[in-house]
């Protein structure tokens, strides 16, 4: 199974307001979306740039994973989201060629879409996310 394209890139940032500023500002996107997403202690930003959209990610609690990632490497790329038509195989695909999973199963993730995480440790160092609608 492969990826029908990049559904988002995910940047975290340590001020959404300032962060979403630059994009609409410098770059001419328009915010489309602002959500929380208690489950991963983030507060999330979309933008639209063809068929891939930009996540800005603002922690909301330092001990959550976007939190303890600006702590360690300050802001910047966080991770990187293919569209699988199916995620749940995908992912089974992914561990069967030896990759370490996050996410055995894919959960609820922003936007209502079907998520799950591959381990950086397996991909190169980049953390990478499957995700379909
Ligand atoms: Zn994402």
């Amino acid at each position: 199974m492969k990826p029908t394209h990049i559904e988002h890139i995910g940047i975290a940032v340590s001020n959404l307001e300032e962060s979403i500023e630059y994009y609409e500002k410098v770059l001419g996107l328009s915010c489309y979306a602002i959500e929380e997403v208690a489950d991963q202690k983030v507060k999330t930003a979309f933008f639209k740039v063809g068929d891939t959209k930009i996540e800005l990610l603002e922690s909301t609690d330092p001990e959550g994973p976007i939190g303890k990632f600006v702590e360690k490497k300050g802001p910047g790329i966080h991770h990187i989201a293919f569209a699988m038509p199916d995620v749940e195989k995908a992912l089974s695909d992914a561990e069967k060629n030896g990759v370490q999973l996050i996410d055995k199963s894919p959960r609820a993730g922003a936007e209502g879409l079907k998520i799950g995480f591959l381990h950086p440790k397996s991909t190169g160092g980049v953390l990478t996310e499957f995700c379909s609608d």
